[in-house]
């Protein structure tokens, strides 16, 4: 089928699952949105496979789209909402564990007739979500009236300070109550250390780690749908603008929809890298970007912007121009990135 397609090697894949849940306390698999580019229900199943007791969905939706293949406890990570009736019918599901946010969110679950299964947030310096350092021991008497099952604390991915700051609010919030400790973002030995140090338990959740921290164990690839040679001066695109040259405008399968030309949110440097670019008056400041796409060995330049399922490439004359049919390598961060089709094989094959 034409598109674009991740191929991976189940085997590889495994054996990293099995690594990151070795070397991980009590892992909590996060298994939200798009599934991390492999589909939610195809990572339940794989949950199901590993014989993990919890696994973490982002929205009240995605449980039910993980039942039926997982079979365990499922921690809802967006916030309770009370004006949401899903998120209200699902505390009374005993294998759903809800995620509070904020203190008057949890005197009315403490208020209602049932006891839902709780995980109380506490806000970091990401300021996310969550009740603040000073909050805690209010949160505290509430607890009674619900089934606490610990803090949820989730940290920023920037390095420094942190695991001062886990400690700091993870110490705030066992001082109001003791409970399990749920953290993101923390490296294991961190986690574990300061189980230990906290006496109580600890589960670490994870998902980027856990499903794409083995970027050499997939590729991702796109069909070539087109081949059309051109020569200098020509027109091509929606935009009828003048090739850089003679060469072949190369129709590859993979547009916006897929998240072609989609960018992760950038840092400060790479916008001071943008701008450099504009002052310089590079190619990408000229209205032409690098595409995600290799023909013939190199990342090729967009022809103009992806459409929707497909982009036009320009190849310069010179190289060696694909078949119809081709599969090429595509660079897609599959966090953001909506595959045609996901494939698991043997590296043995
Ligand atoms: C999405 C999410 C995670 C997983 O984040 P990764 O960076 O993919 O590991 C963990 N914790 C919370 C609260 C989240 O929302």
């Amino acid at each position: 089928m034409a598109g674009v397609t991740v191929r991976l090697d189940e085997e590889r894949w495994q054996a990293h699952l099995a690594t990151v849940l070795g070397d991980t306390p009590a892992v909590v698999p996060v298994v939200k949105g798009h599934g991390y580019g492999f589909g939610l229900v195809r990572l339940a199943a794989e949950c199901r496979r590993l014989g993990v007791g919890t696994i973490a969905v982002g929205l009240p939706s995605e449980v039910g789209v993980v039942h039926g293949t997982f079979e365990g406890d499922v921690v809802i990570l967006q916030p309770y909402d009370p004006a949401d009736g899903l998120a209200r019918t699902l505390t009374a599901a005993p294998h759903v564990l809800t995620t509070v946010s904020r203190l008057d969110d949890l005197r009315g679950l403490a208020a209602g007739d049932g006891r839902p299964r709780v995980l109380v947030e506490v806000q970091t310096s990401m300021r996310r979500h969550g009740l603040r350092p000073d909050e805690l021991a209010q949160a505290a008497p509430l607890l009674d009236d619900v089934v606490f099952e610990g803090w949820s604390i989730h940290l920023p991915m920037r390095e420094e300070g942190r695991r001062e700051e886990a400690e700091r609010l993870a110490r705030t919030a066992v001082q109001a109550r003791l409970g399990p400790l749920w953290l993101s973002h923390l490296p294991a030995a961190q986690v574990r250390a300061l189980g230990e140090e906290l006496g109580v338990d600890v589960r670490a959740r994870v998902g980027t780690r856990l499903w794409l921290g083995d970027a050499k164990g997939r590729t991702v690839t796109a069909t070539v749908l087109d081949v059309h040679p051109v020569r200098r001066g020509e027109r091509a695109g929606y935009r009828g603008r003048v090739v850089p040259g003679a060469g072949w405008v190369v129709v590859v399968a993979g547009g916006t929809s897929h998240g072609v030309g989609l960018e992760a949110p950038t840092s400060a440097t790479t916008w001071r890298q943008r701008a450099t670019a504009l002052a310089t008056g590079s190619l990408g400041a000229a209205g032409r970007a690098l595409s995600p796409f290799t023909l013939d060995g190199r990342k090729r330049w967009f022809l103009e912007p992806p459409h929707m399922q497909s982009s036009q490439v320009f190849l310069p004359a010179g190289a060696t121009p694909p078949a119809v049919g081709d599969e090429v390598p595509v660079e897609l961060r599959l966090t953001i990135a909506t595959l045609d089709a996901v494939i698991m094989g043997s590296s043995k094959n």
